[in-house]
């Protein structure tokens, strides 16, 4: 029996070949023959294990494969998506995409070198707070304001500053956990206070923070529930009430509103999400929330407050292991400015622009999609529906936003399926499987990806329609 490893061409062999001797020249010498290697020795499996005999391809044909191949292995695993989800915070998608005037600004700093700890009028060192200090204050009427590396990172700083060694009072109603690596208790034991829980899951009243008090106590904190909502018989403790309470002991308040609207965001339809100057008005002295939840903007931790707290964070030891960049600090400068004026706000800022896209614009859209596919082979049953959207993010969950998708289900092969070639495409696309479908929903689509998204679905069609051949396991 003649051996069938024998048809295949060596390794040198193949690297002498003109596209992977001109991926050598791109990459380098080692990652293609290891790659190469690697290819060879999938290949060799797959025909040992194979029920019938495999037909090989010629060298050259073999080459080609090998070089697509590793030049798809080698994409970044950080690549562009089309978010067809419909979640207009996404995680996992990065969050809020920013605003043109954003961009701008940080491809601006990011070229060269900028005033980022300079005081250009006296040419003294300075703070790179200072940069949004301003604005902060000026959106949210707090005396000072300070910008660190996420919300987590505003929450560790300030309990750190406020209550290190000490009780921190809060209700068992706020014991949060935003995904999986961010819980309270674990948050507040790394900044080394002690949790103090009062009151009920359900039900905290001023009194059970009241009796809590005692000589070890450092300060309050209140977080909102972002994530989730307690209904039912409940009850809970304003921040005003908490703030006078806070003064009556002279214990500093810490209000942690998660999303953090600048605006208010009933305007877009929801509901009430906490906002930043309301926090300050009732008299909170710390108030964090995300750069890129609502505020739609890059991610970063906002805190603002009495210039008192706000001094004592900037000066505490943690604050330099937590301080943004200054391409943070130009994009989120940026989008405070646009914050300015809620209309340019709602223009300019993507997540709010998403938000306040007209229902009917949606449905057109959705309507004229789901003709221009109907026709590929690759689906079936495609069709325009109303459907709802979400914040995500961490963001008021029970809130609906009404929205239109383009449904369609696979003509072959599984809803995973569909879902996982679709993500392999460049850009890739991502929707959400629903009762048997697979959606894509118009509000988290810009429409400048429209045509786009026809396109890469088209294209889809064609690799799909071609017969499938020799491939490494596990490359598909
Ligand atoms: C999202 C959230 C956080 C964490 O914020 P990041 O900016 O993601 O670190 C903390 N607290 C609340 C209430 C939140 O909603």
């Amino acid at each position: 029996m003649d051996n069938p490893f024998r048809a295949l061409p060596s390794v040198s062999q193949l690297l002498e070949s003109p596209p992977l001797k001109k991926l050598i020249q791109n990459v380098n010498h080692n990652v293609v023959a290891d790659g190469v290697r690697n290819f060879l020795d999938n290949l060799r499996q797959q025909m040992s294990q194979a029920a019938e005999k495999m037909e090989l391809p010629s060298s050259s044909e073999l080459a080609e494969k090998i070089a697509t191949w590793l030049q798809k292995e080698r994409r970044p695993t950080l690549r562009p998506v089309i978010n067809g989800t419909g979640i207009l915070l996404h995680t996992g998608l990065g969050r809020a995409p920013l605003a043109e005037a954003a961009i701008q600004a940080i491809e601006e700093t990011a070229r060269g070198y900028s005033s980022l700890e300079i005081d250009l009028e006296s040419g003294e060192r300075g703070q790179r707070a200072e940069i949004v200090r301003r604005l902060l204050c000026e959106l949210t009427g707090a005396e000072d304001a300070v910008v660190v590396n996420n919300n987590a990172a505003a929450t560790v700083l300030a309990l750190a500053t406020v209550a290190a060694q000490k009780q921190v009072l809060v209700s068992r109603g706020q014991l949060v956990e935003i995904g999986g690596s961010y819980r309270l208790p674990e948050v507040m034991a790394c900044a080394g206070c002690q949790l103090r829980e009062v009151g009920t899951t359900n039900k905290t009243r001023l009194s059970d923070y009241e009796a809590a008090i005692g000589e070890h106590t450092g300060g309050i904190l209140r977080v909102h529930p972002s994530n989730y909502e307690i209904v039912g018989f409940t009850e809970s403790v304003s921040i005003q009430e908490l703030v006078q309470l806070g003064q009556r002991h002279g214990l500093p308040v810490i209000d942690d509103i998660g999303s953090g609207a600048l605006l208010d965001f009933t305007r877009f339809g929801l509901g009430d999400e906490p906002q930043a100057a309301h926090s300050i008005q009732a008299g909170a002295d710390l108030v964090l929330f995300s750069g890129d939840k609502l505020v739609g903007g890059p991610q970063a931790g906002i805190i603002v407050g009495t210039r008192k707290w706000v001094q004592a964070v900037l000066k505490h030891p943690l604050m330099r292991a937590m301080r943004v960049d200054k391409m943070t600090l130009a994009g989120l400068h940026a989008t405070l400015e646009l914050h300015l004026q809620p209309e340019q706000a709602e223009q300019q800022i993507p997540l709010l622009a998403m938000l306040a896209t007209p229902l009917a614009n949606l449905e057109l859209r959705a309507k004229k999609l789901a003709g221009l596919l109907t026709p590929l082979p690759l689906l079936k049953n495609v069709s325009a529906i109303s459907e709802f959207s979400m914040l995500g993010g961490g963001s008021i969950p029970s809130q609906k936003i009404p929205t239109w998708c383009v449904s369609c289900e696979p003509a072959h092969g599984s809803l995973q399926q569909l879902a996982s070639q679709l993500r392999q495409l460049e850009p890739a696309v991502m929707g959400r499987i629903y009762q048997g479908r697979f959606l894509l929903d118009l509000r988290t689509i810009p429409p400048r990806h429209d045509l786009e998204l026809v396109n890469l679905f088209e294209a889809l069609s064609r690799q799909l329609a071609q017969p499938t051949s020799v491939s490494p396991a596990g490359s598909t």
